[in-house]
């Protein structure tokens, strides 16, 4: 019998569960993925992420070569290029890990509905997460809204031990394919951005350098200073399933053993936190899809963002004469990556200090993150807009100043970003100028005033919601 495995987020051979039951029932297993016909018309995606994709892919080929298969391309809609290949190769059964967008989920049903037609087995499994939304529920079996109660109970559930590398998938079948993308795919330009090394095994490195050099033990103390290297930077392995959730967290718990001081073990707990976090939003996505079209807080829904289109371009261009707020910008702009505590520090100034609406952020981080993950990118939107899943108010605005103070107290993360700024001295990243000149020549003075700017979101807040 022939059996086809439909890639998708899993792009790796360990511990790939679809993969390995494919590869259990059957002695032919063909590797397929299917390249969407989108080209460039809506405003989710970017260069950076696809071009990290191709090097994804173009490493999957390779990783499949040498186990003597290989990857079948197709380019079009998922569920009709499945159909094509199952009348192709006869295949008796499609495998295929499950994912928890609302597009995924769309292309999944109507796979499963062409696997019916065709009298095909359609056999889907779990492996983006380490617990789906349905097995972490409150006491009466509804969903959670707010992250602490979810995380107590998700730590409490056993987790699943993670597997080996697959070592055959039987002999390549010999059908046409296409060639392997590049971003003329999509008809997207060229990036120079400095991206991560593509594929399982830099992945797989980078996740090993993070446990045993000793980042993971001291994640408690630098998890929040944004200059260089203090969290895993494994957020674009974890999207496109170049490493297991199982693998990461065994190793993980592993590390727990050996960790010898209290920092360290709770280090590695804070870090298992941040991974609950991630399934966190998978959860909120799967049970409120509406979460992409409105306010997660309904009191929230239909609210004035009066930012205008400049500002809007200022930020996105790094160029709003807040000095973190440009470093992060231009970070992301760069690299396809920017450091959560800025993250959340440029959020809330676009949706607070600048008024403008959560969803243009949103969409703009989906084009430039390497990471780009919808529902935890949607998730962190909404937080920082103050309409999401939080058990903090809207009231929460965090003054960039004052994080820069905190966090950046040297304005060592600011002067790597923002080059006009290196000769600068940092004590004045931490204030306004108070003299109304800019920090340096071609720098911008800060386009706004944050108490003002905070007053005002207080105001609209607070209008609205006695309305
Ligand atoms: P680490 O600190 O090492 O964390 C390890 C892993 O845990 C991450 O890779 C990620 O998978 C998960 N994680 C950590 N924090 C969060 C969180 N707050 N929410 C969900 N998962 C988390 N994360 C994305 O993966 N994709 C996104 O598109 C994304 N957009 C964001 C947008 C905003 C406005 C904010 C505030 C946060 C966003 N995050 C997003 C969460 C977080 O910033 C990134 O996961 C993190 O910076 C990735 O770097 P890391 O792998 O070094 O993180």
């Amino acid at each position: 019998d022939t059996v086809i495995h439909w890639f998708r987020r899993d792009l790796r051979l360990t511990d790939n569960p679809a993969l390995s039951a494919a590869a259990k029932a059957s002695e032919q297993v063909v590797p397929v993925y299917v390249l969407s016909d989108w080209k460039k018309d809506h405003a989710w995606t970017g260069s950076i992420r696809q071009q990290f994709l191709c090097g994804c892919l173009d490493s999957l080929a390779k990783n499949l070569h040498a186990i003597d298969s290989r990857l079948i391309l197709r380019t079009g809609r998922a569920d009709l290029e499945i159909e094509k290949l199952i009348k192709e190769t006869k295949a008796t059964a499609v495998y295929f890990n499950r994912d928890y967008d609302p597009y995924g989920r769309e292309m999944e049903k109507k796979v499963q509905a062409v696997c019916a037609r065709h009298h095909v087995e359609c056999l889907s499994f779990k492996d983006r997460v380490l617990h789906e939304a349905e097995e972490v529920l409150t006491g009466d079996g509804g969903p959670y809204r707010v992250f602490t109660p979810y995380s107590r109970n998700w730590l409490t559930k056993e987790k699943t031990e993670a597997h080996g590398r697959l070592k055959s998938l039987g002999p390549a079948k010999r059908i046409p394919s296409d060639e392997l993308p590049t971003l003329e795919h999509w008809k997207l330009p060229a990036t120079d951005a400095d991206l991560p090394a593509p594929g399982e095994k830099a992945a797989r490195e980078r996740m090993k350098d993070f446990i045993e050099n000793g980042r993971l033990m001291s994640y408690l103390q630098r998890r929040d200073i944004p200059a260089g290297l203090s969290t895993s930077r494994l957020g674009q392995d974890l999207r496109f399933g170049l490493i297991s959730i199982r693998e990461l967290y065994t190793r993980c718990s592993a590390a727990m053993a050996e960790a010898k001081t209290p920092n360290a073990h709770k280090s590695i707990e804070t870090y298992i936190k941040e991974l609950a976090w991630r399934e966190f939003y998978m959860a909120i996505l799967w049970k409120y899809p509406e979460v992409f079209e409105e306010e997660f807080a309904p009191e929230f829904r239909g609210m004035p963002w009066p930012g205008t289109d400049k500002d809007f371009e200022a930020w996105s261009q790094g160029k709003t004469g807040f000095p973190i707020v440009d470093a992060g910008m231009r970070q992301m702009l760069a690299t396809g990556f920017m450091h959560n505590r800025v993250r959340m520090i440029v959020s809330m100034f676009l949706t607070k200090d600048l008024h403008c609406y959560w969803k243009q952020g949103e969409s703009f981080f989906m084009q430039h993150l390497v990471d780009g993950e919808n529902a935890s990118n949607n998730g962190g939107w909404q937080w920082s807009a103050g309409t999401g899943a939080d058990a903090a108010p809207y009231f929460r605005i965090q003054n960039p100043w004052t994080q820069t103070k905190n966090y950046d107290p040297e304005g060592l993360y600011i002067r790597q970003w923002v080059p006009e700024l290196r000769e600068v001295s940092p004590a004045r990243f931490l204030a306004p100028p108070k003299d109304g000149k800019a920090l340096a020549k071609g720098y911008p003075l800060p386009i706004v005033d944050h108490s003002e700017e905070r007053d005002r979101t207080l105001a609209i807040f607070a209008k609205h919601r006695g309305k």
